[in-house]
Order: structure tokens, then C-alpha cells, then sequence
């Protein structure tokens, strides 16, 4: 457990659940990946913790910032961050937003089909495009495959489309799919990309960038290879397809940058058991699925918890959320184990919850209001 975060809880005594992230945490992060990718300019997925104090720093440490809607540019736009250093990256946008954001200086869109391409055309005329493809996500915790990109084949239309409708065909992206663990996986999608480069010259359309999108881990129950590891295959797979030719390089880190830097402090509400025979015991906390731990979906991402001041011989459990909903079981078939002493009142500390929890929260569901983030 992180010092400075465990010193804050013992020192506010804060209500509980809350989010607490260590913006040093955040910075090192940051610096780790820029020493370890130096040939890319790194945009900050905003939606994995759009905190305003986390924006603000990342500004300052010279970010960019990729946001999906109006309100994450106006978020950026507010915390000091110029509009040229904003990526509008998501390819289903309204076009009342494309206008907005083109007003307001935003010059680099993602697009993935023709009526994206011509909404692009009509309301941000002259704009640097991208075309995103379509990537299996093998591999991935957190897949974010078919509903975004599209094939390849398709993807050299739309970017000759995008020239001939008076655009900058710009390059290509993808994502591979968050927390992916395969670090094979960027070399299949980076060589689909240096292929539409070849075939695109050939029509004397220059593409001069390639967006490798996020994916890189935050650390959960699993062991995962360490960001070296990460940066190595990626400019691995980029000198294997391009050669000397080397494009302009995007990356997108949402979960590797704030991930790790966040703890949720909640409280066993309840601890009960179903039946006599049944040892298993439920614990409910005052943190769920719609107050911070969306990603326990399909118990896709799994959390590492702990139980300060509570030690001994653990025994399996359920974990549950609060709300009268019974979606919100949190892990039933993954094999959590807690100290048989946990007793109600308990605090149990979810780690490595910096991404995707707080942004992830409902209004508040039930009553129950969304998770409240302290940045330190
Ligand atoms: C969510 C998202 C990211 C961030 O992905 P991580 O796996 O959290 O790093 C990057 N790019 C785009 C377009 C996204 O939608």
C-alpha cells in the first residue's frame, strides 16, 4: 500500500467509499513511459480518471490529451490544456460536437466509417483524420474490440475518400484492447497499419501517423510484463513493418498512467452466510458495480484487496456491493479468500483502482452516490 495515500486516510478519516489517487504516482508513470517510448507524443486517455487535478498536472508535464465528447474537451480546455494538444478520438461523435470542437481549434479526428467522414468534411474542414481498424483484442482483460475500426480493406477507401472531401488523410489507429497481456498483439495490428501505408502511396496519399492506442496494464491480481517490456514490442513491431521509414508515433495510455496510482477505502456493511452448510461467506462493502467497480463486470478485472489491521487464516467469500440489485456481485466464481476475523465495520482497501472506477460511477443508483475522488 502506497505511503502517502495510507497516510491520508489515516489522517482525514475520510467518508467512506472514496478514491484516493497519488498524483506523484500519476507523474512517474508518466515520465517511465516517455523515457521508454521516446519517439512517441503521448495522449492521456481522459476517460480512464478524468479528475481535473490529474488533467492539470499532465498539462503541465507537456501531455496531450485524447477525449471522446464535448465535456472531456471543455474539462481539458478548463484546466489550461490548448487545443492543439487535443486528439478527438472518438469515431462516433455528433456533429454539432465536431463543430464545437473544430471552433475551438481541435485540429485531429478519429473517424471509421463514411458518414463520420463526411460529417468530418462538412464540419471540421481541412482537418488532420484517422482512420482506426478493426484488431481482434486477444488477449485483452478488458476487449474493446468490433464495436470500433474497421477493416483494413475498407479503411484505404475512406482515407482516399477523406482527401478527395478536402480532409488530411493522417494516419492510422488502432487499440488492441485495454489491459491486454499479449505483447504479441501490437506486432499483427502495427503491420496491418504499414501495409495501408504502402498501398496508400501508391495512390500518392502520404500517411504519416500511427496511433498505437492504450492497452498498456495497470497491476491487478495477475502478474503482467513490466512497461519495458511493453515499449520494446511495440517499437519492436514498428522498425519490423516500417523499416527505416519510421511514421510520427501516437500512444494513448488511459489505465498504465492512473491505474495503479488510486485506492478505494470502503467498509463491510454486512457479513452473512445462505445456509449452515454453506461455508462460503458474503461480504458486503459499501463500494459495487455502480459506485466504482463497473469493472468487475463478467469479473473481467480483478482487483487485489486488502484488509488493514486484519490478519490470520483467510476463507473464501462472495463479494457483493450495497445496492438492492443483483448484478451488483462484485466476484462469486473468481476465488477471493479474506481473513476470518473480517468483521463488520471493517475497512478493506481495493488497490490499483486509479482507472476506469470513479468515471465509471453512476448518479447515484439507489441512493447510493457516486464515489467521491480525493487527489493528493
Ligand atoms: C479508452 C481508450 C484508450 C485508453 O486505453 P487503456 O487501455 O486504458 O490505456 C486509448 N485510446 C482510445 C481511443 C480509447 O478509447
Amino acid at each position: 500500500m502506497n505511503k502517502r495515500i495510507a497516510r491520508f486516510l489515516t489522517d482525514n478519516s475520510p467518508e467512506t467509499p472514496c478514491l484516493v489517487v497519488d498524483l506523484d504516482v500519476i507523474a512517474e508513470a508518466y515520465a517511465s513511459l516517455c523515457r521508454h517510448l521516446p519517439l512517441a507524443r503521448v495522449y492521456y486517455a481522459v476517460k480512464a480518471n478524468p479528475a481535473p487535478a490529474i488533467v492539470a498536472m499532465l498539462e503541465c508535464k507537456g501531455a496531450n490529451f485524447d477525449v471522446a465528447s464535448r465535456g472531456e474537451i471543455e474539462l481539458c480546455l478548463q484546466n489550461g490544456v490548448t487545443a492543439e494538444r487535443l486528439s478527438f478520438g472518438n469515431t462516433i461523435k455528433k456533429e454539432k460536437d465536431i463543430s464545437f470542437a473544430y471552433e475551438a481549434g481541435l485540429r485531429l479526428f478519429a473517424f471509421d466509417s463514411q458518414h463520420e467522414l463526411e460529417k468530418l468534411a462538412r464540419s471540421a474542414p481541412g482537418a488532420q483524420v484517422f482512420c482506426r481498424i478493426l484488431v481482434d483484442c486477444q488477449g485483452a482483460e478488458w476487449p474493446l474490440s468490433r464495436k470500433f475500426g474497421c477493416a483494413p480493406g475498407m479503411a484505404i477507401d475512406l482515407l482516399r475518400r477523406a482527401r478527395e472531401l478536402g480532409l488530411d488523410p493522417y494516419g492510422v489507429s488502432f487499440h488492441v484492447g485495454s489491459q491486454q497481456t499479449d505483447l504479441g498483439q501490437w506486432d499483427g495490428a502495427v503491420g496491418a497499419a504499414a501495409r495501408m501505408f504502402s498501398l496508400l502511396a501508391e495512390a500518392d496519399i502520404d500517411l504519416r501517423m500511427v496511433n498505437i492506442g492504450g492497452g498498456f496494464p495497470a497491476h491487478y491480481s495477475a502478474e503482467v510484463p513490466a512497461i519495458e517490456r511493453y515499449a520494446q514490442a511495440v517499437m519492436a513491431a514498428i522498425t519490423r513493418h516500417f523499416g527505416n521509414h519510421l511514421p510520427e508515433i501516437i500512444v494513448e495510455p488511459g489505465r498504465s498512467l492512473v491505474g495503479d496510482a488510486g485506492v478505494i477505502q470502503s467498509e463491510v456493511v454486512l457479513i452473512s452466510q445462505k445456509g449452515c452448510d454453506d461455508d462460503r461467506r458474503w461480504v458486503y462493502l459499501d463500494v459495487g458495480k455502480f459506485n466504482g467497480l463497473a469493472e468487475t463486470m463478467d469479473e473481467s478485472i480483478k482487483y487485489r484487496i486488502a484488509t488493514p489491521g486484519r490478519g490470520g487464516r483467510c476463507g473464501p467469500v462472495i463479494l457483493a456491493g450495497p445496492t438492492c440489485d443483483s448484478a451488483d456481485i462484485l466476484y462469486e466464481k473468481a476465488d477471493y479468500r479474506l481473513p476470518l476475523g473480517l468483521q463488520v465495520g471493517d475497512k478493506v482497501e481495493i488497490l490499483a483502482a486509479g482507472a476506469y472506477t470513479a468515471s465509471y460511477a453512476s448518479i447515484g443508483f439507489n441512493g447510493f452516490a457516486p464515489i467521491r475522488t480525493y487527489c493528493i
